[in-house]
């Protein structure tokens, strides 16, 4: 576990070896924009603990993702979005480090507002 967490490019985005746009942070989790994104607005919530799966991660490490997911779904003012979560390489994952896509769909872009970071 301790050397999948040295890898992890989740894990050194949580420890502010790689940069990202931050979102919202707690002391369980981290929201941010994906690098890549499908969408303008497109983001990512993790849990901080280093977990593969959603099976893996403790349930109170999860209480806070979807309430947070729904607050950057309102921020962007989308009303059609994806909330997504793969598991596993069959499943389309490819960063091992469980999170949650927020994604909204192009018609938010009329409702990108004031407080919206631009990427
Ligand atoms: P998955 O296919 O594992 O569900 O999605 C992984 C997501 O992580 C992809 O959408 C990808 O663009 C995003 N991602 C991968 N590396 C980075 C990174 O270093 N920074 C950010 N912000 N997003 C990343």
């Amino acid at each position: 576990m301790a050397s999948k967490m040295a890898s992890c490019i989740f894990c050194k985005i949580i420890k502010g070896e790689i940069p990202c746009f931050k979102l919202f942070e707690s002391d369980k989790t981290l929201a941010f924009l994906d690098i890549n994104p499908l969408s303008k607005g497109h983001a990512l919530v993790i849990p901080k603990i280093h977990g593969e799966k959603l099976t893996d991660i403790p349930d109170d490490h999860l209480t806070e993702i979807l309430p947070i997911a729904k607050k950057l779904v309102v921020a962007t003012g989308a009303q059609e979005y994806n909330i997504l979560q793969n598991n596993g390489r069959g499943a389309h994952q490819e960063v091992g480090h469980v999170h949650f896509h927020m994604i909204p769909k192009p018609n938010a872009q009329e409702g990108l507002g004031i407080g919206w970071p631009q990427q």
